[in-house]
This record gives structure tokens, C-alpha cells and sequence, in this order.
């Protein structure tokens, strides 16, 4: 057929409004890949007008025309609306769900209110907004950039994320960017026409801009594995291209996946890669001297640093990425047990690839954010250093760089290690340099996580600190004897020996302690070295005959310790004249005192944190003097600013001989209790899950309003709210998630109607609050309440979430009868 452009031009004004009602005009589906795992991670939807006429008319042959008569939206609305036919027949079909991105003409921002329009196209699908992505070509925005930035902002406050298209086309790119905020970039490849040095460098550039300006990078048009190589080295996070695929109907789409074994990425992972994606390869640059610039050929050469993005399961971890200084530097150090080589990228190995100090590190990183690790190795010696950058529950991702300090200048510490030094410090734990003069510690060598402590200057502070946080309770006090240094001058010359040795447990990691030598050296007067070297194996062989009867471990002062120590129970006991003598940890933590010495040797009336104090003065007087036990005793307190009821419980305290020295207690508070008990009194009328109130909670509940209607003449109303496709949430992010989405909602209905109604679950997905009304204007703002409740929340575990909420509201005024109430609820559930 010859598509004369005249003709072509005339053909699709007289036909396009049929080819769109016809479906001669389909979505067709290109795959866009995650560099670092060469997974799906989305398609992009591009219009094919398939004539039975005229064949396949292609975009730039129809859409300039269409946007000329100014029906280009009508064009747009047709396949956002085809993207969520697709996304939501997936979810459906309980098939991957494949986020879609789709292009907006510029010409939609005049011509419709293009955000209203598709926000209730998605909405009617009930999609979450977080699986359709909107591509804007940037040369829209230089036109009228304010009204562009509001409607930009208008798509991400509802959580849609909004793409720039075809970025670098148009000459005031950059400007763009400054106003508008947008979630990724999409580069064109012909950015990168011809495939020189120059254009790789600019790439590279915008690449490490978006990322310092936290904006995800996408190339488009990737063709050659050349260019896909070359783009995954400067931290493109995404491709899209005819190297992984061409635009086709979704089947053919998904079936041309399956050919080339590209698996689809699992959503509940897309914030953590988006994370992983964002560390920055090309750092290096800055540093680089003129001269090195100019000899760089190729991406892998510009990372100077030796840097790896390892991956981390239970059992295995994988290589996201590796640049040429690692492998240079990684290899022949002992730290992996293969040698490197493309292959490794990307392949589940198993943990005893890897030496067990690395995984220490590995472990003690996805802890604490950060660690730091000395080793030495055919005679060089190394530092390691790691980030943890994103977690899931099931895996975390470490970033990762080694350095060879025998050959690097800059460090000066390492001009002290000579052959021999370098064993003896291996010994070591830590060794560190304290500098009394300049109030300095400065680590001189350490095997095992870094930044213990927050700083390091001010070493009272940081001794301190080290104490609270790592050292096991029962040995501060020595550890502080040790490293005072106030008294350290004295203490040296005392004993006329160089060093003082000391042993205490340490914190290791997971709440578990070890036994290590704490040794502090004498250089001069004003310059210490502490030396620290686990010698946990040894000393709990000295000390453990192995118990075998664990009525010897469980000692009775050790369990009372540990009671009173941990959080878990609020005691505390008083004098006979009610003055405090001591308390547990968690009875200090209630209240908020620092430490015991807030409240001993005072009584209730000097604390006066009773409103009432009379109360528990006679109910103290009585357990003192008349030696009775007190149980649940109602009552207020102030705790942190506000009135608690409490229960409080209290016993005469005995000594050997049978006289009463004063009162032990405790007590428990009244709302937590009914907060958190899902066991106790009240199991029969809640809802193990939310702790709201059952069905059956609630039906006791409206048989109080309708009491109150009948006395009183107050009206009341039943209120249904239900969660549309849990089912689906349920299956995308595993019912965990599912719990913890009837969780907040549950909770969220609590803070607003709970001071005033009832609130309860009264199935699988749907909620209930009774609520006393005084006239029906009080029933519409409780329609908006919902909605408000359901557009506030926008995130749950870090998973961006679109709520859909039904209500159904009756009055029992129209019924006057409970269980009709209730069905006219459950029949008036609409959408908000
Ligand atoms: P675009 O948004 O920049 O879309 C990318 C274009 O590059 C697509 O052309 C795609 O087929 C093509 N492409 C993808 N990978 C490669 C590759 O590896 N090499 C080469 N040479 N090309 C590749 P297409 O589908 O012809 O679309 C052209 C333009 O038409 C699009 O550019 C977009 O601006 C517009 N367009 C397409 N569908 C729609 C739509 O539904 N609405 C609007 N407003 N515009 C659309
Ligand atoms: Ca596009
Ligand atoms: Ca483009």
C-alpha cells in the first residue's frame, strides 16, 4: 500500500476515532531491564495503529497528526487505559504483575484535565498507582514550566511516579530539572551516537548527576551487549532496547522473556533495588588528575576505587557488580575462594566461597550500616570497608571496597607495620592510640567492625559511651577504673609496670557477649595504646565446669538480676515509710527517670505524679502496717504528661526475721493492657489480629448505643469500611503484609473514631465503628473521614499503597433494629 503522505495525513483524520473504538490502535509492550540483575522490571506501553487498510502506521506518522487536530489525549487515555486492562487481568490471573509506563503528549496538558482524567481511569481499575509510570518528553516542559510543575507534583502526590522522556533532546534540559522533580530519567542512545569517548563521558556525567540529585537513570534504543556493558559500569540502573526486545503485544511480549530466559522482577523487591541502584560507581572522577582523565577509554577504567556490590541470602550471595580495580585488587587476597571471572557476576554461590571473616564483616554490616576490616595477606596488607545499602527480610546488599595499604602513600599508620609488626598485630582484636594532649583515640588497627563509637575526640566521652554500649553491665565499673585516666599516672607508677591488664565481656553482636583482655599501654605520659584480644574460648573453658543441672545456673539473685534489669516487668519496692529504695529497669523506662537515684528515698507525694494520692497512700499504709496484699488497686498517675489509669498491686516485704520492712509492688498499665491483651479478659470480644473489637464485641457495643438511643434519644450510626483486593495484596507481598495492611487501617479507624464510637473487624477485610450522630450532616464527614484515612496512607514496610475503601453507612433511626442496621450497612458499601 503506498502511504502517500497527503493521503496518509487524511486517512488518519477521517479514521483514527474508529481505529481507536475499533482497537485498530493497540498498546504494544518493549521490555525495560534492570542492569544489575537483568531482570523485567517494567514494560513501556507504545501505540500501533494496525490498519486493516492500510497496514501498520506507525507513531511518528500518526501522533504528530493527531496532536495537530488536538485529539492526541483521546489517543492517550486509550492506552493507559489498555496498560491497566493488562495490569489488572495479571493480577487476576494471579500472573507476575509488570509495572507499565505510558506516554503523555504534551499537547494533554491543554487540551484535558489530564491527571483527573486518568487518575479515575486507574482508580475504576482500583490499581495501585504504583504500577503505572507516566513518560513526559522534556521539550513539553520548557513551554510553560510552572503549570508543568504543578501538574507534575499533582501525579507524584498521588503516587504515581512520572518519568522524563527523551531527556537531552531539547536544549534547556538541565533547566527542567532544576524546577520539576522527577523520579527517573529516560536518556535516548543516540545520546551516545556515535559510541565514542566523548559521548561516553557526557553519559557517564548525567548518569552521576541523576544520582546526586536521587534520580533513577534509564537508557533507551540499547542495541549492542557493547553499549549494555558499557552503560552497567556507570550505574545505569535500566535499559530498554532492542538487545532484550522490540515493542509487541503483551503475550508475545512475556512469551519473547521466556525465550531469552529474562525472569520478571518480583515487585516486593523494586524499592530495594531502587536503593542498590542508586550507589554511585563513578565517585573516582573528582579525584582523578588531568592526565588520568584523558587516558580513559572506557567506563571500567574511570572506577579507580575497587568496588563491589555483593548480595546476601541466608546461605548464599551473589555479585551485582564488580568493577576492574576489584577484581585487580580482590584477587589473590584469599578473601573469595574463586577466582574471579564474568561468570561469577549474577550467580548464587554458596557462603564457603567466601572466608568466614568476611562474612563476619558481612554479618555485622547488615547490622550496624557500616564495618571496616584489616587483614593481611601475602604479605600486603588490606582494609576492607563496607555499607549496607538496601534490605529485605530475606536479603541485603552490601557495597563493598577493598584497598591495598602496603602500596597506598596517604595512610600513615600503615608506615609503622613492618613484616614482623604485621603478625603480632594480627593477634589483635583492636589496637588503638590514645592521645591525652589532643584528646584524641585514634584506631590503629582493627579486625573486626568499625566506628564503635561515635567519635573520636573527647576520650571521657567516648570511654563512657564504649562502656554503655558494649560492655556487659556487671563489669562496667572496672572497665571505667581501667581507662580513668585521671587516675592512670598514679596508677602506673604504683605498680612500676608499663601495662595493666584487665578482662571483661564484651558485647560481640546479637545480645551476645565474649570474654576479652582489655590491655592498656604506657608510652609517655600523655600517650596510651589499648590492646584488646578476645580470649572468650579460653576463659569459658577455665570457668565452665559445664553445667549440666540447670537448677545451679538459674540462681535465685541471678533470675532476680535479670528481672529487674530487663524491661519486662514494672517493680519496685519502698521503705517503711514509703520512701523508694529501688525499682526495675522497666519501671524507670515507664515513667521516663534516668536512673534510680531520680527516685530513692522519696515518696509518691515528693514525686507527685498522683493527682489523687490519697488512694494508694491508705492502700500502702494498710500493706506497711496491717500486713495485707493489695491486688489490681485502680488508679491514676502522670506518666510523661499525661493522666494513666493504672493497676497497681503490692506486698509486705519480710526480712529473715519475720518483720515487715517495707512493701514490694507492681503494676501495670490499664490502656496497654487493653492495647495489647489478646489473650486475657477481654479475648472473647477482640480480634486477636487488630486488637480492635469481633463481631461479637460490637454487638455488645451497639446493644449500649442502642440502650443510650432509647434513654436519651441520642442516634447512632453503623459505619462499614472494606478493603478492596486484599486478595491481591496478599498474593504480590505475602499475607505478612496483607496483617500488617488490616493493621494500619485498623489502627487509623482507631485514632479517628475511637475516642468517640467503637471501632472493630468484623471479617477477613472489613471493618466497623458504631458512632453517635447528631444530625446527617455528621454522617457525610464521616464519608470524608474515610476517604481522608484511605489517601494518608501512602506507604506501608516501605511499599508505596493505594487504599480502595468501600463504606456503608445506616442509621438506627431508619431501622430501629439492630441486626437490620446492619444489613442496610453491608448493602450500602459503595467506593469512596
Ligand atoms: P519514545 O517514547 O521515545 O519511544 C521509544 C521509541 O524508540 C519507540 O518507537 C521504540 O519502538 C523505539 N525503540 C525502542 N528500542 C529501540 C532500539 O533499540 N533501537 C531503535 N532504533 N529504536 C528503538 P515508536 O514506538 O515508533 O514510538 C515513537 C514515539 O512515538 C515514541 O518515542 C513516543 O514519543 C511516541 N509514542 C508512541 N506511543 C505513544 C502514545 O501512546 N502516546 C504518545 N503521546 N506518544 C506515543
Ligand atoms: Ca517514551
Ligand atoms: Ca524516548
Amino acid at each position: 500500500m503506498n502511504k502517500n503522505k497527503i493521503n496518509l495525513e487524511d486517512y488518519v483524520i477521517n479514521n483514527y476515532k474508529k481505529a481507536l473504538d475499533l482497537k485498530y490502535i493497540q498498546a504494544h509492550f518493549q521490555p525495560v531491564i534492570r542492569t544489575l540483575t537483568c531482570e523485567l522490571c517494567s514494560f513501556e506501553a507504545l501505540a500501533r495503529w494496525i490498519d486493516p487498510v492500510m497496514g501498520v502506521i506507525f507513531p511518528n506518522e500518526f501522533i504528530p497528526v493527531l496532536e495537530r487536530i488536538g485529539a492526541i489525549h483521546l489517543l492517550d487515555i486509550a492506552i493507559v487505559r489498555q496498560a491497566c486492562d493488562r495490569i489488572k487481568k495479571a493480577m487476576i490471573n494471579s500472573e507476575p504483575v509488570i509495572p507499565i509506563s505510558v506516554n503523555l503528549s504534551r499537547l494533554n496538558f491543554t487540551l484535558c484535565d489530564i491527571f483527573s482524567t486518568v487518575d479515575e481511569i486507574i482508580s475504576d481499575f482500583k490499581l495501585p498507582h504504583d504500577l503505572i509510570y507516566f513518560e513526559i518528553t522534556e521539550s513539553i516542559m520548557t513551554e510553560n514550566t510552572e503549570l508543568m510543575q504543578s501538574i507534575v507534583n499533582k501525579f507524584r502526590d498521588a503516587g504515581y511516579q512520572v518519568w522524563m522522556d527523551d531527556f537531552g533532546s531539547a536544549y534547556s534540559s538541565l533547566n527542567v530539572l532544576k524546577e520539576i522533580y522527577f523520579d527517573e530519567l529516560k536518556l535516548d542512545m543516540c545520546f551516545l551516537r556515535p559510541f565514542n569517548q566523548r559521548s561516553q563521558r557526557i553519559a557517564a556525567s548525567i548518569v552521576r548527576m541523576a544520582k546526586d540529585i536521587d534520580i533513577h537513570t534509564l537508557v533507551e534504543g540499547v542495541e549492542t551487549q557493547e553499549q549494555f556493558d558499557y552503560l552497567k559500569n556507570i550505574g545505569c540502573e535500566k535499559v530498554q532496547g532492542y538487545l532484550f526486545g522490540k515493542p509487541l503485544p503483551y503475550d508475545d511480549a512475556i512469551q519473547n522473556l521466556k525465550n531469552k530466559s529474562i525472569k520478571i522482577a518480583k515487585l516486593n523487591e523494586r524499592n530495594y533495588y531502587d536503593k542498590v541502584g542508586m550507589v554511585n560507581f563513578l565517585s573516582s572522577i573528582p579525584f582523578m588528575s588531568s592526565a588520568e582523565r584523558e587516558e580513559i577509554t572506557s567506563a571500567k577504567r574511570l572506577n579507580s576505587i575497587p568496588l563491589a556490590l555483593i548480595e546476601n541470602n541466608e546461605n548464599y550471595f551473589r555479585i551485582l557488580f564488580y568493577n576492574t580495580a576489584f577484581k585487580n585488587t580482590a584477587s589473590g587476597t584469599g578473601m573469595f575462594s574463586i577466582t574471579f571471572n564474568k561468570k561469577i557476576l549474577l550467580q548464587e554461590l554458596s557462603y564457603h566461597f567466601l572466608s568466614d571473616k568476611i562474612i563476619n564483616l558481612m554479618d555485622s554490616t547488615r547490622s550496624s550500616g557500616n564495618g571496616k576490616m584489616n587483614f593481611t595477606s601475602h604479605e600486603e596488607y588490606y582494609e576492607i570497608k563496607t555499607k549496607c545499602i538496601s534490605q529485605t527480610r530475606e536479603k541485603y546488599c552490601v557495597l563493598l571496597s577493598i584497598s591495598n595499604l602496603s602500596k597506598s602513600a596517604r595512610i600513615k599508620n600503615v608506615g609503622l607495620l613492618n613484616d614482623f609488626l604485621r603478625q603480632i598485630y594480627s593477634l589483635f582484636e583492636r589496637i588503638t592510640l590514645v592521645d591525652i594532649k589532643n584528646d584524641t583515640i585514634t584506631p590503629l588497627y582493627t579486625a573486626t567492625q568499625e566506628n564503635l563509637v561515635s567519635s573520636n575526640t573527647g576520650i571521657r566521652a567516648i570511654i563512657q559511651e564504649f562502656a554503655k554500649k558494649y560492655i556487659f553491665p556487671d563489669d562496667r565499673e572496672g572497665y571505667l577504673e581501667l581507662t580513668n585516666l585521671d587516675t592512670a599516672q598514679e596508677r602506673f607508677s604504683d605498680n612500676g609496670k608499663f601495662y595493666i591488664m584487665k578482662i571483661f565481656r564484651t558485647s560481640i553482636r546479637h545480645g551476645q557477649y565474649a570474654w576479652k583482655v582489655y590491655i592498656l599501654l604506657r608510652i609517655n605520659e600523655d600517650t596510651y595504646i589499648m590492646l584488646i584480644v578476645n580470649v572468650n574460648e579460653l576463659v569459658t573453658e577455665m570457668l565452665s565446669s559445664p553445667e549440666s543441672d540447670l537448677n545451679k545456673v538459674f540462681k535465685p539473685e541471678l533470675l532476680w538480676r535479670t528481672l529487674v534489669q530487663s524491661g519486662i516487668l514494672r517493680v519496685f519496692w519502698k521503705d517503711i515509710d514509703r520512701k523508694f529504695v529501688g525499682a526495675s529497669q522497666a519501671f524507670l523506662d515507664y515513667y521516663g527517670f534516668e536512673s534510680l537515684r531520680d527516685i530513692i528515698g522519696k515518696n509518691d507525694e515528693d514525686l507527685g505524679w498522683h493527682v489523687h494520692p490519697d488512694k494508694y497512700m491508705n492502700d500502702e499504709l494498710q500493706v506497711i502496717h496491717e500486713g495485707i496484699t493489695t491486688e489490681n488497686i485502680p488508679g491514676w498517675c502522670i506518666k510523661k504528661g499525661e493522666n494513666r489509669e493504672i493497676l497497681a498491686s503490692k506486698t509486705p516485704f519480710y526480712d529473715e526475721n519475720g518483720l515487715i520492712r517495707g512493701l514490694l509492688g507492681y503494676f501495670i498499665d490499664r490502656d496497654m493492657l487493653n492495647d495489647n491483651d489478646l489473650r486475657g479478659i477481654e479475648t472473647k470480644r477482640r480480634d486477636m489480629l487488630t486488637g480492635l473489637l469481633n463481631s461479637r464485641g460490637i454487638s455488645e457495643e451497639a446493644g449500649v448505643f442502642r440502650d443510650e438511643y432509647y434513654l436519651r434519644g441520642i442516634d447512632f450510626v453503623r459505619i462499614h469500611i472494606s478493603i478492596e483486593d486484599i486478595a491481591s495484596m496478599n498474593e504480590q507481598y505475602g499475607y505478612d503484609y496483607g496483617d500488617r495492611v488490616l493493621n494500619v487501617v485498623g489502627n487509623a479507624l482507631k485514632m479517628v473514631f475511637g475516642r468517640t464510637g467503637a471501632v472493630g473487624r468484623y471479617s477477613g477485610h472489613k471493618f466497623v465503628v458504631l458512632h453517635q450522630v447528631q444530625n446527617q450532616e455528621s454522617v457525610s464527614s464521616i464519608r470524608v473521614k474515610v476517604k481522608n484515612i484511605a489517601n494518608s496512607i501512602q506507604d506501608i514496610n516501605g511499599i508505596p499503597i493505594t487504599l480502595y475503601l468501600s463504606v456503608g453507612i445506616s442509621l438506627f433511626s431508619d431501622c430501629l433494629d439492630l441486626d437490620e442496621q446492619t444489613n442496610k450497612a453491608e448493602a450500602n458499601l459503595m467506593l469512596q
